[in-house]
C-alpha cells in the first residue's frame, strides 16, 4: 500500500465525482430500473463505476484490473441502448474535463469490459488485496436530490486499510440540515494508522486536504447519531433500544449513504448505528471505504456484538449489525 500514489487515487475519485454530480443535475432525464432485489440502479451508478475504473487504470493504480464493484453488466442488459448511450456520454464528458479524455470508453465492448472488471470475487480468485467500490452509494438519496457517496476502499485480507468517500452534496462545515444538497461537496480520505483528511469534492492532491479527526466528546452531552434516511434499511425497534441503552440524550441525523461515516470521521456526529433487519447481509462496498475513513480518524467500527468489522470479499462480517462510534460513546453489545 505504501507505494500507492494517493494523488492519482484522488484524481480518479474526483473525475468520477464529477460524473456523479453532473448525473445528479440531470437525474430526471436519465434511464433507471429496478434490480432483482428491487433496489434502484440508474445510469449514474453505471457511468460512475465505468469512469472510476477507467480513471484508476489510466493512472496506473495497482489492483485496478479486477475489483469488487456493486454494479455489473446485468443492469446494462436490462437498460438497453438508451442506457448505454447515456453512460458513454456522461462518463466521456467528465473524464475529458478531468484530463482522462484519451481513456474514456467509447464502445459497448469497452463499457462491458469495465463493468465486468467489477465482478471480482476475492475469495474465489485468491486476491488478498483488492478495491471495493460503490459508485453511487445511497441511490435512493441520489434520486431524491439529497445525499449520496462514491465509496472506494482498499482491503488487505479482511481489513480496510485505505478509504475515499466522494460526497458531491455534503458540505465540509457544520450546517443545520445535512439532508439538503450543498453546491460544493466534499471528499474524505482515510489511511488507517496514518490519519484522515477532508477537502473540496474536486481536490486532486493530498496537500489540498485538511486533517480531520473524530469528536472527543459529544457537545452539550447529546450524542449526535447518524441513521439511514430509509427506515427499511434498519431494524427500528432494535435501534431505539440500543439508543436507550447508551443512557444519554441523542439527536438523530438521518442521511443516506456512507456520508454517515464521513460525519463521524469529521467530528460532526458521535455515532452511526446500522442495526439491520433479520436476514439482511451487509455488502463490502457499503462499508469498506467508510470504515477505513473512520478508523483513520480515530473512531471505532464494530459489529453489534463488539467485534471489529471485517470484510469478507464481497460481504461484511458484522454479527447483529454495525456500530460506528467515537471512544466517548458506549453502546452495550446486543
Ligand atoms: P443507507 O443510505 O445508509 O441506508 O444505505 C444504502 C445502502 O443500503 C445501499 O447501498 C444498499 O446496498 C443497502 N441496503 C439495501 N437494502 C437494505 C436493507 N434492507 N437493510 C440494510 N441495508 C440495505
Ligand atoms: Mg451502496
Amino acid at each position: 500500500m505504501h507505494d500507492l500514489d494517493l494523488n492519482a487515487v484522488l484524481s480518479a475519485v474526483s473525475a468520477a465525482s464529477r460524473v456523479a454530480k453532473r448525473a445528479a443535475a440531470e437525474r430526471d432525464d436519465l434511464a433507471d430500473l429496478l434490480k432483482d432485489d428491487r433496489s434502484p440502479v440508474t445510469v449514474a451508478d453505471l457511468a460512475v463505476q465505468v469512469a472510476v475504473t477507467a480513471a484508476m487504470r489510466a493512472a496506473d493504480i495497482p489492483y485496478s484490473d479486477r475489483l469488487v464493484g456493486e454494479e455489473g453488466t446485468d443492469s446494462l442488459d436490462a437498460g438497453g441502448p438508451k442506457m448505454l448511450g447515456q453512460i458513454i456520454r456522461l462518463a466521456g464528458e467528465a473524464l475529458a474535463e478531468s484530463g482522462f479524455g484519451d481513456d474514456a470508453p467509447t464502445s459497448e465492448a469497452a463499457i462491458r469490459e469495465l463493468l465486468d472488471a467489477g465482478g471480482l470475487d476475492p475469495e474465489k480468485e485468491n486476491r488478498d488485496v483488492f478495491w471495493s467500490l460503490d459508485p453511487i452509494d445511497g441511490t435512493k438519496g441520489f434520486l431524491r436530490g439529497q445525499q449520496f457517496a462514491l465509496a472506494l476502499g482498499l482491503v488487505e485480507g479482511d481489513e480496510p486499510v485505505l478509504g475515499l468517500l466522494g460526497c458531491p452534496h455534503l458540505p465540509l462545515g457544520t450546517v443545520a440540515d445535512y439532508g439538503s444538497a450543498d453546491a460544493s461537496g466534499s471528499v474524505y480520505l482515510g489511511i488507517v494508522g496514518e490519519g484522515a483528511f477532508a477537502g473540496d469534492a474536486q481536490a486532486r492532491t493530498l496537500e489540498s486536504l485538511t486533517p480531520i479527526k473524530v469528536s472527543a466528546t459529544p457537545p452539550e452531552g447529546r450524542v449526535r447519531v447518524c441513521l439511514s434516511y430509509e427506515k427499511a434499511h434498519g431494524d427500528q425497534d432494535r435501534t431505539s433500544a440500543a439508543l436507550e441503552a447508551t443512557g444519554v440524550a441523542t439527536t438523530p441525523i438521518r442521511i443516506d449513504s456512507q456520508c454517515k461515516y464521513a460525519m463521524v470521521a469529521s467530528g460532526r456526529a458521535d455515532l452511526y448505528l446500522r442495526l439491520a433487519r433479520e436476514g439482511y447481509r451487509e455488502k463490502s462496498w457499503d462499508h469498506a471505504a467508510g470504515c477505513a475513513v473512520v478508523r483513520a480518524a480515530g473512531g471505532l467500527v464494530e459489529s453489534a456484538t463488539g467485534e471489529p468489522l471485517r470484510i469478507k470479499g464481497r460481504w461484511v462480517d458484522a454479527p447483529g449489525g454495525i456500530v460506528v462510534r467515537t471512544n466517548a460513546v458506549n453502546v452495550p453489545a446486543s
